[in-house]
């Protein structure tokens, strides 16, 4: 794909990573992060040196869904800059482990902050760097996607109707910035109970999302009680059940990024 539009050369730190995919949603809650983690943790499963930034500010959800050993980052007062911490050989980066509580900052403040923990971070050589983008299309997400030299975006949402116009906001705003979107994840489709299928939210708006806008690849994913909990345990579903119909879709996923 072409490459993006961004402002300036790329940031030093960001110049030994291969691909940069965002995952993004434009409401919190719909399952973002979920796909993040699994995506970035499949990724590493096929081989692939991965990195994974958390960058929301407001809500950061990565140190609850991995759990590395060291919780703080590191600085390399040298050189000033920012040392990942690591679990299970992907590198993790979030404002949950820069040792503050949830940051009180305004939009412009926030944008300041998290180029520069991402620009600054020693990321190192990496084939993919996934970034847990804050939910929404605003000011914070546009600056992000101007600094980072995005190599494709990925979708999050969930079935319902009013979920589609959001989707579609998400999708003119990375279109505008040249990055392709490479797939919408319907999270939160359906879950089975006694042999049948059930739809609470109604039979998704995912479909219509991927035929109006030409996005090459829908996945579904359903309701899983264990998806809930390994994201609170810090053992994403994919490391904790590598053949599972979980792990699949996101090897699937995998490929097309
Ligand atoms: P977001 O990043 O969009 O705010 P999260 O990934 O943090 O959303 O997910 C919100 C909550 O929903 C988390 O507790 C997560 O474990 C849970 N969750 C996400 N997807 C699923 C799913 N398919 N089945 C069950 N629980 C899920």
């Amino acid at each position: 794909p072409a490459r993006p539009v961004y402002s300036g050369e790329l940031p030093k730190g960001l110049q030994t990573i291969s691909n940069i995919i965002a995952v993004s949603s434009c409401k919190g809650g719909v399952g973002k992060s979920t796909v993040a983690v699994n995506l970035a943790y499949t990724l590493a499963g096929m081989g692939a040196r991965v990195g994974i930034f958390d960058a929301d500010v407001y809500g950061p959800s990565l140190p609850t869904m991995v759990s590395p050993e060291n919780r703080l980052l590191e600085m390399n007062p040298e050189k000033r800059t920012i040392i990942p911490t690591e679990y299970m050989s992907v590198k993790l980066v979030s404002f949950g482990f820069a040792g503050q509580g949830r940051a009180i900052m305004r939009g412009p403040m926030v944008s300041g902050v998290i180029n520069q923990l991402l620009t600054t971070t020693e990321w190192g050589e990496l084939d993919y760097l996934v970034i847990d983008m804050p939910p929404g299309t605003g000011d914070i997400q546009l600056t992000l996607c101007q600094v980072v030299p995005l190599t494709a975006a990925v979708i999050v949402t969930t079935p319902q109707k009013l979920a589609f116009i959001d989707v579609a906001k998400g999708v003119r705003m990375f279109s505008k910035l040249k990055v392709p979107c490479v797939a919408v994840v319907e999270n939160m489709c359906h879950f089975d109970a006694e042999g049948k299928r059930y739809y609470p939210f109604g039979k998704g708006s995912g479909a219509q999302v991927v035929q109006q806008f030409g996005i090459p690849h829908l996945f579904d994913l359903p309701i899983r009680p264990t998806l809930s909990a390994s994201g609170d345990s810090g053992m994403p579903e994919v490391v904790a059940d590598p053949v599972g119909d979980v792990s699949k879709t996101f090897q699937e996923l995998g490929v097309c990024v």
